[in-house]
């Protein structure tokens, strides 16, 4: 069932969002050289309950930490460990957030220290993909619109499109209906509708679009060993269009 939120709702899963925002927007800074996953997944889930928040993905199917970090030819869904990064790796960092029985959840990709022109180019062509899919997010459109959107502009690049994970309604849980798709045909399914709240996330592979699960039961990486990265936004569907409602400061 795809819910309708009410504009207090709305304002809820923002508030949500904004938590998550906040919370990309300080760990950003502290992704370098050096940095072990551990310490960036206890930043993360101090700074959310200092906001009266918990860390959502925590416990969810068993999951042991409050962010999904995903390193290089990891996808997503990564257990944050004692392992440091490195110069020239990219890490997409996914976190969420719960405040007040709403959901915020979002994810960026980030440099560490000087990388490479190509993985430069897979995080600009990903985030921009993401805005491409939110673009189609308007009332009237098809969900499958935004995936269409997504799909199109990242394969004139020679990229590919995961097809195992998909985006997601959200609100009073973290996934809802519906799934979103970053790929497929335009003008199939369902209807948006103004009231709508959906996370938008490419994953993107800079090879091949086939992926497995690592033996950890959690991490998901591209099968050819070439890197991926992941941007990820909520947004709500307004009367006028979409609304970002994880927009950060550092990042518009
Ligand atoms: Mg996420
Ligand atoms: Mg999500």
């Amino acid at each position: 069932m795809v819910r309708i939120r009410s504009p207090r709702e709305i304002a809820l899963i923002e508030a949500a969002n904004q938590i998550v925002a906040r919370t990309l927007d300080m760990l950003e800074e502290h992704i370098q050289p050096g940095v072990s996953l551990l310490e960036l997944d206890r930043l993360a889930e101090d700074f959310i309950r200092s906001q009266g928040a918990r860390p959502a993905f925590k416990g969810y199917m068993g999951f042991p930490a409050s962010l999904c970090i995903s390193v290089d030819d990891e996808v997503v869904h990564g257990i944050p460990s004692k392992r440091t990064l490195e110069a020239g790796q990219i890490v997409g960092v996914d976190c969420g957030a719960e405040k007040d029985g709403y959901f915020g959840d979002s994810a960026r990709t980030f440099p560490v220290g000087e990388v490479s022109p190509e993985k430069q180019q897979l995080m600009a062509v990903t985030r921009a993909s993401l805005y491409k899919g939110i673009e189609q997010a308007v009332p009237g459109n098809f969900v499958s619109d935004i995936g269409h959107a997504v799909q199109s502009h990242v394969e004139s690049y020679g990229y590919s499109v995961v097809r195992e994970l998909v985006g997601h309604g959200i609100g009073t849980e973290l996934h809802e209906d519906p799934q979103v798709p970053n790929y497929g045909a335009p003008k199939q399914g369902l209807r948006l509708k103004e009231g709508m709240c959906l996370a938008i996330e490419p994953m993107i592979n800079a090879g091949r679009k086939e992926v497995y699960t690592a033996s950890d039961g959690w991490t998901v990486r591209t099968r050819d060993g070439y890197p991926s990265a992941h941007f990820e936004h909520t947004i709500a569907i307004e009367k006028t269009g979409p609304r970002i409602l994880s927009n950060g400061v550092a990042h518009g």
